[in-house]
């Protein structure tokens, strides 16, 4: 399950520039800073395969990124941006949601969660409309190694991951199926990529 060869493949601004050898894909998506390029980085042990976005809401592309020659992860714009126009903060451009609703190819959206702050609303949202449209969605929460803080709530990243859980229960009866993840500490990496592996092999 291990990345032994990872290459940036392109970056496409239509579905028409998507690649086309219909080999299985997985794609990571979250909330603008939720530590997106950090996890992709660290899934394929690079440090800058995935240029870390200083400009958040400039990227309205779809990244792809091919592994060991036979899948891809790819790289989804993220959402909520603080200095975008409103309609690209509140919501996915129609080039992401017909990503989601028509490729063929996506075996799991990965949906990133910011583990070290409460629950945010928009996150929800987005996990709903994903469970609403029955994309195949695994919860992937960020940033598991920081310690609580007073601004931050006051609450270790385990509760505010049950905390989450227990909202998303309300929309979905299940819960989908998470992962803890730590981008400095690796924790979860392993996880994720035998989570990939067991999904191409269903
Ligand atoms: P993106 O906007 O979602 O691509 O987020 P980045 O990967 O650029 O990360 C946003 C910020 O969070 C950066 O300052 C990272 O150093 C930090 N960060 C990302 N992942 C982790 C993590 O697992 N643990 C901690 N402590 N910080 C992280």
């Amino acid at each position: 399950v291990h990345v032994v060869q990872a290459e940036f493949v392109k970056s496409s601004v239509r579905t028409e520039d998507f690649p086309s050898d219909g080999l299985p894909e997985f794609a990571l998506v979250g909330r603008s800073n939720v530590g997106k390029s950090s996890l992709l980085n660290s899934l394929v042990r690079r440090k800058r395969l995935a240029l870390t976005s200083k400009k958040p809401g400039k990227t309205q592309c779809i990244n792809h990124f091919r592994i060991n020659d036979s899948w891809y992860l790819v790289d989804l714009p993220g959402y909520g941006y603080a200095a975008a126009p409103q309609e690209l903060r509140r919501d996915w451009s129609k080039f992401t949601k017909d990503y989601f609703l028509n490729r063929s190819a996506l075996v799991s959206v990965f949906l990133l969660i910011d583990a070290s702050i409460p629950a945010k609303k928009i996150d929800l949202e987005y996990a709903s409309w994903l469970g609403q449209n029955q994309i195949p969605m695994t919860l992937i929460f960020t940033k598991c190694d920081k310690r609580k803080k007073k601004k931050n709530g006051g609450k270790r990243p385990e509760e505010n991951v049950s905390d989450f859980q227990e909202l998303i229960r309300s929309f979905f009866q299940t819960v989908p199926p998470w992962i803890m993840t730590s981008s400095v500490t690796n924790q979860g990496r392993d996880e994720i990529l035998l989570h990939m592996a067991q999904l191409r092999n269903y």
